[in-house]
């Protein structure tokens, strides 16, 4: 084959074939582009019905929503919020943003999620939250983590950003949280472009939440303001997409959990790697991405295999770089000598292969033979 012509494997490419179109043209044809327009009440309407929560608030991303998150429940200076240190900058960047202390504790070495035995050793008379991230499309095991926090009267913010549609022993990711949050950029299950949702069912948080997400305009004296909010608003242009995504969603998490499978069928002969949790006694494996993590003994890390990987026209991404290692945080003094092995090897061994549902079967059999290949 002419190599020229190889088409590079994209890591994330997403489906876009619903009604997507036609609700933007009827966003561009009466006009509602804002926030103000219909789609946007209806996307929150849609959502939290779907996942099973009385209160949604649209945000312009996920990251937004924690902010709001963290906000909204009055964490400040002083307060610790407890959250694994495999996760996105997001999740500690909206602890440190209101002045508080992100607290972490390590991953699971299987499970890849925040272990969640180690939450009660760091809890002290600061600690206000606890953060679980439901990492790589496999839920928290959250009793443990529930039970944790209703003992010792601790809030907890859900990020169940990559988690549109998981269940945990039944119930829906995205229920758990005093309030819970979704991200909607295009490599999640459901996209708005940039997106995000927070969800509750305490009336007041989510009152706290629409005013900060709005610059905190007062109804009775609009420009008069009693405390600084922020313009988190999402436009009716990002709703229309998610409205019509949501049409689709069962659809997309019935083919990204074939595709998981599929990959871990192609996969599960090849020696030196290790493949995600197909389950677990709680939960079913979303596949959200699919990742991969190299064992030592094929003398390679994760950013020679992504290199190599790169020259074949396959795309990668690393895994989470863990909080407790930002240069940005070292440098604001947390996490001093800290360390967290399963995760620091996860960040050095671990990372993710192409997983968009644009993907076909063809390119998924073409990425595994190439990993096969550099692995001898
Ligand atoms: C994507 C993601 C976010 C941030 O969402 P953005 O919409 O990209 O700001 C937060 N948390 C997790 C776990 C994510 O995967």
């Amino acid at each position: 084959m002419d190599n020229k012509k190889v088409q590079f494997v994209s890591v994330n490419l997403p489906l876009l074939d619903g009604r997507e179109e036609e609700y933007l043209l009827k966003c561009i044809r009466t006009g509602w582009i804002s926030s103000e327009g219909p789609y946007v009440r209806e996307f929150e309407d849609s959502f939290s019905s779907k996942i099973g929560c009385r209160f949604g608030i649209a945000v312009c991303n996920g990251t937004a929503a924690l902010e709001l998150a963290v906000r909204a429940l009055g964490i400040g200076p002083g307060d610790e919020v407890i959250l694994p240190t495999f996760t996105i900058i997001s999740c500690a960047a909206a602890i440190v943003r209101v002045g508080a202390t992100p607290v972490v504790v390590d991953a699971d070495p299987k499970t890849w999620n925040m272990d969640v035995s180690q939450i009660e050793a760091k809890i002290t008379s600061n600690t206000k939250a606890i953060m679980p991230v439901h990492i790589y499309g496999l839920p928290v095991d959250m009793d443990p983590l529930l039970d944790v926090a209703s003992r010792h009267q601790l809030k907890v913010i859900e990020d169940a950003a990559e988690a549109h549609g998981l269940k945990y022993k039944g119930r829906n990711c995205g229920t758990f949280g005093n309030l819970s949050i979704f991200s909607f950029y295009p490599n999640k299950l459901i996209t708005t472009g940039e997106g995000g949702m927070i969800l509750t069912d305490d009336e007041m948080l989510a009152e706290r939440c629409k005013s900060l997400r709005n610059l905190c305009f007062q109804i009775e004296r609009r420009f008069v303001h009693e405390e600084l909010g922020y313009n988190y608003r999402m436009t009716n242009l990002q709703a229309a997409l998610g409205c019509a995504q949501l049409e689709q969603w069962d659809r997309f998490l019935e083919r990204k959990q074939k595709m998981g499978r599929l990959y871990t069928q192609l996969l599960k002969d090849i020696q030196g790697i290790e493949l995600p949790l197909p389950q677990t006694g709680y939960a079913d494996n979303g596949f959200w991405v699919y990742g991969i993590v190299l064992d030592e003994s094929t003398g390679m890390d994760a950013a020679e295999m992504m290199g190599r990987l790169g020259e074949l026209k396959i795309g990668t991404r690393p895994f989470f770089w863990p909080m407790h290692r930002q240069p940005v945080f070292e440098k604001l003094g947390f996490f001093q000598n800290e360390s967290y092995p399963v995760a620091e090897r996860l960040a050095r061994q671990g990372l993710y292969i192409p997983s968009g549902l644009g993907l076909t079967e063809e390119q998924m059999e073409s990425v595994v033979k190439k990993l096969r290949e550099i692995l001898g």
